[in-house]
């Protein structure tokens, strides 16, 4: 049974694409940022691309600059961070132990894992959690 509190993640289809190239043009390193929208209707208007500033190319770590002048903005236009997003280089599309540590720290926004290829969406909830990830105007299921 779904409760309200564990409904999908929904997405404009034309957002996973652009996630999915910036997957691609960041490989081998991860791309990451965040999904801003609607904090009424979780509805996902901007995306974000920010500098992956960390030493691994097997993680990520947001340009803090970058991050609050994007949070600054957006918020300024009433939009609210909804989902942290990051690709993994390779085909493993599940929360590394540090991702699951980020998604404890934020467990208030949803979290997606992005490949070349897909996509899976991620919750915190005292544990970390799959969640259905749908697209408009189609239905994406991954998993
Ligand atoms: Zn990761």
């Amino acid at each position: 049974m779904r409760t309200n509190v564990e409904r999908p993640l929904v997405l404009p289809a034309q957002t996973l694409g652009l996630l999915r190239r910036l997957a691609r043009s960041a490989h081998p390193r991860e791309a990451c940022g965040v999904l801003f929208g609607n904090p009424r209707t979780r509805e996902v208007l901007r995306v974000a691309e920010l500098t992956n500033v960390a030493d691994h190319h097997l993680d990520f770590a947001f340009d803090p600059q970058e991050q609050l002048d994007w949070w600054v903005s957006e918020e300024a236009e009433g939009r609210v961070p909804l989902v942290l997003w990051h690709s993994h280089p390779t085909a493993e599309l599940y929360p590394s132990p540090a991702d699951a540590t980020c998604m404890a720290m934020h467990a208030r926004l949803d979290h997606l894992i992005v490949s070349r290829w897909t996509a899976r969406a991620f919750r915190w909830r005292d544990g970390v959690m799959p969640v259905e990830l749908r697209s408009k105007p189609g239905w994406f299921r991954v998993g």
